[in-house]
This record gives structure tokens, C-alpha cells and sequence, in this order.
């Protein structure tokens, strides 16, 4: 008899994690943001270049770290933020899989430099491939800053397979136009390659989505609001001369958090029904606020995905959220022309 199972070291087994995680710039941004967020920051700058393909920072204001945490921040499952399988129903944070910093840490050349309030000063660690190069004490402001250099540096496929900077950039902006959208009472700022490309004020929501699309979006935004005992819509619809033929601006969030709901999606879009030219898609921007315990994220790694309790009753409200404001607004069927 022959054994032939061994145990993965912890640096593959991260590099392993990390392909599920981190499949462009964009899923750094993510992650590194919804860590600031976590960490209670009221300001997060980004600042990227090459697309975020040589560099991917974040600067937060938030908590920090202790020198301990620091460093158990890049081993993989550590978390602060849960502690039993049962607090994952109780959510209120965007992390909790305590896998972000392990992955990127294994494909990634990453300095982090972190500084919780009460403390003269704080902590720089390199890393790189899963492997701690240095620790040292460093004066910086309190919060956290996240330097991910040189993506997939050792990962030459995943490297090569990267898209041109235009599409990287693209995904990147989604990425951070999400996660603003989510938090207008957060300031927000996007540098790339030394030029500032958004800087949003602490605001309300409209006044986020307008910082973001520009003033002419202001006028062609229809309230949307409806509370009932299990769940909270808000948000906005494009008024449907606002809809577009490629996909307009479509974001849904629940829990302050984008997710990707067909099935939701479609409620949305079928309220709409008559109203829109043929082959025009509404904009919209909308929050569904639920009891945590009736759904379920942990069901992907970059948690886009969401499992709702009863799915067929939030479409029913959806759907007739969006056409009551719709019908509020006097927005009549425009008659298509273009057939
Ligand atoms: P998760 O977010 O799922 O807990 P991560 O790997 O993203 O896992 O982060 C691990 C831990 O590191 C977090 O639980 C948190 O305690 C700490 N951490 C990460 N980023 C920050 C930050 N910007 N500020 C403060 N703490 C942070
Ligand atoms: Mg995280």
C-alpha cells in the first residue's frame, strides 16, 4: 500500500483561492474597498495605474489594525468579522470569508501600512507570494493602506489573459462606481495614473448618482419607495427617455451590496413594459433593504450572488414599486416610431 494524499502548503493552497477571487484588477478594488468600508472609513481614496495591472491602492481612514491583526490579516480564514457559521445570517459587513488579503497576498507583490487610533504608531508589512519579506514600525495617519503591485506576478497565464488597460479600466470603474453607489455617505476619490477620474463628497443618493453620471442625470430620475413589514425599496428609475439600447445603467443592490439578480433584474425591466422603444433597456438604481436572515450570500466567492428566502414576493413588489413611481410621474407609453 502506497499513501499518496498530501496536505497543499498554505502558499498553494492561496494560490489556489486566489483564481477564485481575484480574476482582474477590478475583484483588488472590490475586495480592498469593502475592506476599508468594514473598517468604518468616512474617507477612501483609490489609486491605480496601468489600470491596476502594476498598482492598486487603497487609502482608508478607518480603524486600522494591531500589529498582531496585521500580520494574521493574510492568513487565510482569518476574520474579524465572524466568528460562527451562524453569524453569517446575521450579516452586516461586507467580508466575512477571511480569504481577500490571503489570495492577493499570494499573487501579488502587497505593502500594507495600518495604524489604529490610539497608538503613536503603526505597522508596514511586505508580502509577496504569500511570503512576509519584512515588518517594521512605521509612522503613518491612522487607517489602513493596501498596495497591491504587479497582479499575477507569478502567475504568467493569468497574467497574459489580463485585457487591454481600456477594458481593465472599464471593469475597475464599475467596480468602484458600485461600491460608491452603495455608500454616498462615505467620500470616495479614483485616481489613475496621477489624474484624479472621481471625487465624490460625502452626499445622499441622488446626489451620488449625479456626482458619478453627471447633472443631466438629476432630471431624468423617478423616486422609488415602498416599506413593507419584510423588506425596504428606495432608489431611482430612469425615466424611460433615459433608457438606452446598449445596457444603461442598471445597478440593484440589497443589503448595500451589488448583486446580480436576473430573475430581478427582469421584474424591474418588465415594469417598464410599453413604455420604452423596442430594444431599449431602463436605467435604474435601486436597494432592497431585508432581514439578513432571509437570504443567503455565501453561495459565491465574490458574493454577487445572493439566495432569497421567497424570491417570487420580491419580484411581485419590485415589479410594482417601479410601476407605481412610473404611473406617480404621469410617465405615459411613448408610441414607437422606430418599429
Ligand atoms: P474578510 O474581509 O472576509 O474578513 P479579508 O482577507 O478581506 O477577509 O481581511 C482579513 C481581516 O483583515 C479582516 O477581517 C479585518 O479584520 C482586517 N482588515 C482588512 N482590511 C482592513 C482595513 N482596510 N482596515 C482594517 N482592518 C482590515
Ligand atoms: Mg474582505
Amino acid at each position: 500500500m502506497a499513501d499518496i494524499i498530501q496536505l497543499l502548503p498554505d502558499h498553494v493552497a492561496n494560490q489556489i483561492a486566489a483564481g477564485e477571487v481575484v480574476q482582474r484588477p477590478a475583484s483588488v478594488v472590490k475586495e480592498l474597498l469593502e475592506n476599508a468600508i468594514d473598517a468604518n472609513a468616512t474617507v477612501i481614496k483609490l489609486i491605480i495605474k496601468d489600470a491596476g495591472k502594476t498598482l492598486v491602492q487603497v487609502i482608508d481612514n478607518g480603524k486600522g489594525m494591531s500589529t498582531t491583526d496585521a500580520r494574521l490579516s493574510f492568513e487565510r480564514h482569518a476574520t474579524s468579522k465572524i466568528r460562527t457559521a451562524d453569524d453569517l445570517f446575521h450579516l452586516n459587513t461586507k467580508g466575512f470569508r477571511g480569504e481577500a488579503l490571503a489570495s492577493i497576498a499570494a499573487i501579488a507583490h502587497v505593502e500594507l501600512k495600518t495604524k489604529q487610533e490610539q497608538d503613536e504608531v503603526g505597522n508596514c508589512i511586505v508580502i509577496e507570494g504569500s511570503t512576509i519579506v519584512s515588518q517594521e514600525v512605521v509612522v503613518t495617519p491612522t487607517g489602513t493602506s493596501i498596495s497591491v503591485k504587479n497582479l499575477f506576478f507569478n502567475i504568467p497565464a493569468r497574467r497574459n489573459f489580463l485585457k487591454s488597460n481600456t477594458v481593465e479600466l472599464r471593469h475597475v470603474f464599475d467596480e468602484f462606481h458600485r461600491v460608491a453607489l452603495a455608500h454616498p455617505t462615505i467620500s470616495f476619490a479614483l485616481y489613475n495614473n496621477g489624474s484624479e477620474s472621481f471625487n465624490l463628497p460625502i452626499s445622499n443618493y441622488r446626489q451620488r448618482i449625479v456626482n458619478i453620471f453627471g447633472n443631466k442625470t438629476n432630471e431624468k430620475l423617478v423616486p422609488v419607495e415602498e416599506v413593507t413589514e419584510v423588506l425596504k425599496i428606495s432608489g431611482f428609475v430612469g425615466k424611460p427617455e433615459y433608457s438606452k439600447k446598449s445596457r444603461g445603467e442598471q445597478y440593484f443592490f440589497v443589503n448595500d451590496r451589488f448583486i446580480k439578480s436576473p430573475y430581478l433584474n427582469h421584474a424591474i425591466s418588465s415594469a417598464f413594459e410599453g413604455l420604452l422603444k423596442s430594444g431599449n433597456h431602463p436605467s435604474y438604481f435601486l436597494n432592497l433593504a431585508v432581514n439578513p436572515q432571509t437570504i443567503d450570500i455565501n453561495i459565491h466567492p465574490t458574493k454577487t450572488e445572493i439566495k432569497f428566502d421567497d424570491e417570487h414576493t420580491l419580484y411581485a413588489l419590485l415589479r410594482s414599486a417601479v410601476k407605481h413611481s412610473l404611473g406617480q410621474f404621469n410617465i405615459a407609453p411613448v408610441l414607437d416610431f422606430e418599429r
